[in-house]
């Protein structure tokens, strides 16, 4: 037989979701570096001096100057092809480069009434000039005083995050007084997951917070044992954090360790855990050029408000307060992680980030079976919230790998929130739901987000959607404040769930 239970409620995290904080868009994104191209950084205005400087000199100088950096972030190539293409999107940007790249071609390029030919040793300087942009873009993002999240707009994510994890203490509490089995999924996996398509770590870094503080707590389960909770990646990851030994590999908490130590003949302590996957990679992390291992940050720094969670920066001034940790690292620095397995020094060049398409994580070997993990889990679905995440319509492959997934899914039953925000109907209903939908759609034709929820209702059968328009964190705050009660009717709504939270595991 196979395994019976999976998170019931999958959680598909997106770029709407952090917009509050500040973070890009691919869109946004794409519009910033064509601003960069044209030496305009004008976006740049209010935030703090030392970050602006700090930017403006690794565009203007260290990429340009400095004979290492510019060979490797090639930005002058990067220039050039979007000068020729300033009407790409990222996608196209993006799946132009690969293509040269697999074909191993290079790119003429017809510019101010010259042709300049790169050779594809270039067009690979170009992309990861590229997603160091990009990296460094959602970086400067979150801060306003410079290595810091913005407390005010951080704590709605942190309260979020706090309410998930005593959720999730209540529910193991629940689970155990019926009696589940803490060695089986039924009770040790969580009721829901989260599949952030964001590179940006920020809702892991507070989920990480808050397990800790809950962790420190000592919450006793009835003979006594402590239980703690995890976040588990979909695969085994060794990670960098802030409690380095310089000799030693560190693991990020998996199932096959929790089945262990949820063992009933070696009582020790008791763990929960929840699935939160990144198939498009992470900011931060690493796979080594040497022995082709994957590294994730965990951040160094034991502050809840610094943003070393994106990992180290090129520039120092970039990531104020990173700690280069080995001997190795404070020799090379520039951003420099050492591979705890080999000892090899890994850049931000070898961070695996791939952009909306799907097509080219085949390369990826660890995003490849993240991705076959995220099939699984999509697959046995019960409830499924696109929080700020819109089907990319422009993007078939994740359409149809979406629609793969779920096509084994009673159509009946499978139920679906959409989380999106419209500034004109963000003060109504919290949700809209059957007619309601209907007459929405009728009404605002033309606007892109009318396109993503006609998108999800072809997917889903319209009677198990409800879509809400007050966006994130709106839809589960309460007078400043996060709300239990939202959260839970955000996860496990009593239209889709009858018994309510915590959840029955038949
Ligand atoms: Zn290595």
């Amino acid at each position: 037989m196979p395994e019976k239970y999976w998170p019931e409620t999958i959680v598909l995290w997106g770029a709407g979701a952090t917009k509050y904080l500040g973070l890009h868009g691919t869109k946004q994104l794409i519009e910033l570096i064509l601003k960069i191209t044209k030496d305009d950084f004008s976006f740049l205005y209010g935030k703090d001096e030392k970050l602006i400087n700090a930017f403006k000199k690794l565009i203007n100088y260290d990429l340009i100057n400095d004979k290492r950096l510019s060979k490797i972030y090639d930005i002058k190539a990067l220039k050039i092809i979007i000068k020729t293409n300033a009407k790409l999107d990222m996608h196209e940007l993006f799946t132009m480069m690969d293509q040269l790249i697999e074909n191993n071609m290079g790119y003429n390029a017809f510019l101010n009434g010259n042709n300049h030919f790169l050779r594809v040793e270039r067009i690979q300087a170009a992309k990861r000039c590229l997603i160091l942009i990009i990296e460094e873009l959602e970086r400067i993002s979150v801060q306003n005083k410079p290595g810091y999240f913005d407390k005010e707009n951080i704590s709605p994510y942190y309260e979020f995050s706090k309410v998930l994890t005593e959720l999730m203490v209540e529910e193991g509490k629940e689970f155990e007084r019926r009696g589940y089995k803490r060695d089986s999924r039924r009770f040790y996996l969580y009721s829901y997951a989260i599949i952030s398509f964001n590179w940006d770590p920020v809702l892991l870094w507070n989920l990480c917070n808050t397990n800790r503080e809950i962790n420190k707590k000592n919450i006793k389960l009835k003979d006594g044992l402590n239980l703690k909770l995890y976040e588990d990646f979909g695969i085994q990851t060794a990670f960098i954090g802030s409690n380095y030994s310089e000799s030693e590999i560190k693991y990020t908490v998996d199932e096959s360790q929790c089945k262990g130590i949820n063992d009933y003949n070696y009582p020790s302590r008791i763990i929960r855990m929840g699935k939160m996957l990144f198939p498009h990679g992470m900011f931060g992390s690493r796979i080594c050029p040497e022995c082709g291992k994957y590294i994730i940050n965990l951040s160094n720094s034991c502050n809840k408000m610094s943003t070393n969670i994106f990992g180290p920066s090129l520039l120092k001034d970039l990531q104020i307060g990173w700690q280069y940790r080995t001997s190795k690292e404070k020799t090379y620095e520039r951003g420099s992680i050492e591979c705890p397995y080999c000892g090899q020094i890994t850049y931000p060049y070898d961070m695996p980030i791939i952009m909306q398409t799907l097509a080219n994580s085949k390369k990826v070997s660890c995003l490849r079976e993240i991705k076959t993990e995220m099939g699984l889990i999509i697959k046995h679905a019960k409830h499924i919230v696109f929080a700020g995440y819109s089907l990319p319509i422009d993007d078939i492959m994740v359409k149809t790998f979406f629609m793969s997934s779920i096509s084994g899914n009673d159509k009946k039953t499978l139920k679906c929130s959409l989380i999106n925000y419209d500034s004109d109907y963000c003060g109504g209903k919290s949700w809209l739901t059957g007619q309601n939908i209907s007459e929405y759609l009728n009404v605002n034709k033309d606007s892109s987000k009318v396109e993503c929820i006609k998108n999800i209702c072809d997917i889903f059968n319209i009677d198990n959607v409800r879509i809400s328009l007050k966006g994130i964190p709106d839809i589960f705050m309460e007078n400043g404040k996060c709300s239990r009660e939202k959260v839970i009717d955000l996860l496990y709504p009593r239209k889709f769930f009858r018994e309510g939270f915590p959840i029955i595991r038949d």
